[in-house]
């Protein structure tokens, strides 16, 4: 009894891995294979735009007041309709957020009145030096389709005077 006991339990353990042989993988080939995230998957932030390309962002601060690991650091600059950036009087001219601090709570975004900051599904984060930690606006901004639709840029004067954009519904 006591010479069957293991060798039961390894041809047990022997077919557990010849089965597995033919079940669906679980695991997936990073990086060539990405797995989908879930919908509310917080990965690293996007300042978003509007359709005609201004920046939605209008360096009002807020996110940067509400951010517990004091991670983000914004700075305002005008506006003009010569050079515009954003809808409003202001934007920001700097907008940096230090990925070491950030703890991915999302409170930068709902603190922002314009969405502008929004946490995508991106979570390749990765750097070798603590300073490639403090991803700049340059990088947190997103793409444009075309040339035409990068700022800044001119605009007609007295369109866009609003900083934040009409409630649809103001009861909501
Ligand atoms: S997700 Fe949280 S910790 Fe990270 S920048 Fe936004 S408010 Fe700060
Ligand atoms: S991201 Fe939003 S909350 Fe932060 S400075 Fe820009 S407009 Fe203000």
């Amino acid at each position: 009894m006591r010479v069957i006991e293991p060798i039961w339990e390894l041809s047990r353990g022997l077919a557990r891995t010849f089965l597995s042989l033919f079940e669906k993988p679980v695991t997936v080939q990073y990086p060539e294979e990405k797995r989908e995230v879930r919908p509310r998957f917080r990965g690293r932030h996007v300042l978003k735009r509007y359709d005609n390309g201004l920046e939605k962002c209008i360096g009002c601060s807020l996110c940067a007041a509400a951010c517990p690991a004091d991670a983000i650091f914004v700075e305002a600059a005008e506006n003009t309709d010569e050079k515009r950036f954003s809808p409003g009087e202001r934007y920001a001219s700097t907008y940096e957020i230090n990925m070491l601090r950030c703890i991915y709570c999302g409170f930068c975004e709902d603190a922002c009145p314009t969405e502008a900051i929004v946490l995508g599904d991106n979570y390749e984060l990765s750097f070798t030096d603590r300073r490639d930690a403090i991803y700049p606006k340059e990088m947190l901004l997103e793409p444009v389709s075309a040339a035409s639709l990068l700022t800044p840029r001119s605009v007609e004067p007295g369109v866009f005077k609003r900083s934040v954009p009409a409630m649809k519904d103001p009861q909501d």
